[in-house]
């Protein structure tokens, strides 16, 4: 009998304070729903979660919950319960399977932190745009539902660069919200708390770039795998001093393995970028099946997308407008194909993934030829995936394994 090839995947010791700092986050929302004692805002990933911070809100970002509930693999039967009202399984999965456990009154909180029932209720729903506009009709459905107000940015698309007119209008819409939180939370905004409150995310974006950045040593201490559950203080936390801290411990270790020539994947032979949403219910076998092949899959456009290097504490509204216009999902193809090639060329990859996902056109970006053209100016070789961030009825588990080994024989021959 042949035997079992052992593979090496090195676990990240930061993970656990992350883990606890993520626990810390969901038990204080939740308390927080039980007492009423602090107001709760809803926000979108991308959403101007400082102002939120710094006029008292605790913030919660309902797609952390749809990641989790497509990563313990629940997504797929809850998806058909919104259909049934009228969502299109065709539309984002995030929302399709969120609002799913709703109707169902399930979450995979209740699972994973003993005594939290679910998402906290929310006091107010504020989205940006700059996304998606899935999120705007995501966020008025649990406006309806818990009957609480829901206000949003509408953002520019498609923008190639990022003028002082986009700018100042959506620096306009953020100081439009101030009113519509002041009125629901009940406190003033301090300027000098939100200024403070903007350098806290500035610097937890400083620190989560390093850390990103730290996959472009031979061999590379990170893969993309351990980055989307690894950016979870990101998403959740930025704006705060726990989030500052979870990340110096992180980038403190991965500097170590930097040094130590420590890589994530033992024997990394490839190095490949990937480009899209993860599929969420296949992280541990997609990262198993990479590094089988001696593969790191170590960046992605997806986990950069929480890097804010515009925002500045000394000019909140204007600097949070460019952060937040500035961001890949928001850009031109033109400035995306820019951004991809110099990516492939920092991180010093063989070849790119790009996740084509069914529901999510927004983070699927080799529709439109840009894969061939990038291909074409840098000589380096992609492979497209089909498949979905959250509905694994969208995956063919064996087509993504055949095209992946061929591909990676391919990178071989060359
Ligand atoms: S960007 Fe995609 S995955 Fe995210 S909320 Fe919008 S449609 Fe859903």
């Amino acid at each position: 009998m042949a035997e079992e090839k052992k593979i090496v995947r090195k676990k990240i010791k930061a993970a656990g304070d992350l883990g606890k700092f993520m626990a810390k986050y969901y038990y204080e929302l939740d308390a927080a729903a039980k007492t009423g004692d602090r107001k709760i805002a809803w926000c979108t990933s991308v959403g101007p979660a400082e102002l939120l911070r710094a006029m008292g809100f605790l913030v919660y970002f309902p797609e952390t919950h749809s990641a989790m509930l497509g990563s313990t693999r629940m997504a797929t039967d809850l998806i058909p319960k919104a259909n049934a009202i009228g969502y299109s399984p065709d539309i984002c999965s995030y929302l399709t399977a969120d609002i799913g456990a709703y109707l169902e009154g399930v979450s995979p909180l209740s699972t994973i932190f003993k005594g939290i029932d679910g998402p906290p209720r929310p006091d107010i729903l504020v989205y940006n745009t700059n996304q998606c506009r899935d999120v705007q009709d995501w966020f008025e459905w649990y406006g309806r539902a818990y009957k609480a107000p829901v206000i949003g940015v509408q953002t520019y698309r498609n923008v190639k660069e990022v003028t002082p007119v986009h700018a100042a209008a959506i620096a306009g819409q953020i100081k439009d919200l101030v009113k519509p939180l002041e009125e629901v939370g009940g406190v003033a905004l301090d300027m000098d708390f939100f200024k403070e409150t903007v350098g806290l995310s500035r610097r937890c974006s400083d620190l989560w770039k390093e850390v990103l950045d730290t996959a472009a040593a031979m061999p590379s201490p990170l893969t993309f795998f351990d980055g989307t559950t690894l950016m979870g203080a990101a998403v959740v936390g930025r704006g705060t001093q726990k989030a500052v801290d979870c990340y110096e411990i992180l980038l403190a270790e991965l500097k170590e393995r930097v040094a130590n020539k420590e890589g994530a994947v033992e024997n990394e032979k490839f190095r490949l970028y990937w480009d899209g949403m993860p599929v969420w219910g296949r992280l541990s076998a997609h990262s198993k099946m990479f590094a089988e092949l001696n593969v790191n899959v170590l960046a992605s456009t997806y986990c950069n997308s929480w890097i804010f290097s515009d925002l500045d504490s000394e000019d909140p509204f204007n600097s949070m407008a460019r952060a937040y216009t500035k961001l890949f999902i928001v850009r031109s193809d033109e400035h995306k194909e820019k951004y991809i090639t110099e990516m492939l060329d920092f991180f010093k990859v063989d070849g790119v993934i790009y996740h084509d996902a069914k529901t999510c056109p927004n983070n699927s970006n080799s529709r439109y030829g840009l894969s061939q053209r990038i291909e074409k100016a840098t000589g380096l070789p992609f492979l497209t995936i089909n498949g979905d961030l959250n509905d694994l009825r969208l995956i063919s588990d064996e087509q993504t394994k055949t095209n992946v080994e061929a591909f990676i024989e391919q990178l071989e021959e060359k």
